[in-house]
């Protein structure tokens, strides 16, 4: 693979933070926030099961998603300029706080088929249309593969499937099957005290083989 070392050092707090999530038993979504320089102001990950958090975090509710964990901590201000780096594509909730929080661009690495359309929102309500970010993705290749596996995991393995992982079988099926058969063994759970990078390294085959 080799190619985590190249990525941007948003994208790899943003991978770090969603296999941490993952090993911690949550849905394995990562996020991080940029100021106009680039420098990393704030990051996150999804915490839906977490029984404590540090002061201020959501935890253990179906709003503590990745991109909420970051937004939270953001002070009143202006983030017209600032970009959030998520590795599953903003979900209605996310996007709402997107919008509301005036973040001028996300960056995606895996697209989420489940909340298809709502770019559309835009187009009935003037102000999400004024705040509405720069979309930037998603993402190919392995890494991508990677973000869009992690939480059909948790689905596969809490919800027998869930929607989303439906919602990912016409075009993703390839990484659907990869996943079902990740939630039945016990690969990842082995992995689990190893760096992100080295998941990577070790799945970058059956990442590849499954379309990415
Ligand atoms: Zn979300």
């Amino acid at each position: 693979m080799g190619g985590f070392s190249n990525l941007d050092a948003a994208w790899q707090r943003a991978l770090t933070q969603a296999w941490r999530a993952h090993v911690l038993g949550n849905i394995g979504v990562g996020a991080v926030l940029t100021d106009r320089t680039g420098f990393i102001v704030g990051e996150g990950r999804n915490r839906v099961v977490d029984t404590t958090a540090p002061p201020g975090r959501l935890h253990g509710n179906y709003l503590a998603h990745a991109e909420m964990d970051v937004l939270a901590l953001l002070p009143v201000g202006d983030y017209e300029h600032h970009t959030i780096w998520t590795t599953l594509e903003p979900c209605l909730l996310c996007m709402s706080a997107i919008v509301t929080s005036h973040v001028g661009v996300v960056r995606f690495a895996a697209p989420d088929p489940l909340w298809l359309g709502l770019d559309r929102l835009r187009e009935v309500n003037a102000q999400a249309d004024k705040h509405w970010p720069e979309r930037i993705g998603p993402m190919t290749g392995p890494m991508a593969a990677f973000c869009a596996m992690l939480p059909m995991v948790w689905f596969f393995r809490n919800q027998g499937g869930g929607a989303a992982n439906r919602a990912y079988e016409s075009d993703h099926a390839g990484l659907v099957d990869l996943a079902q058969r990740l939630a039945g063994e016990n690969t990842l759970d082995v992995l689990g005290g190893e760096p992100v990078e080295a998941v990577l390294e070790r799945l970058g085959p059956d990442l590849v083989e499954a379309g990415g």
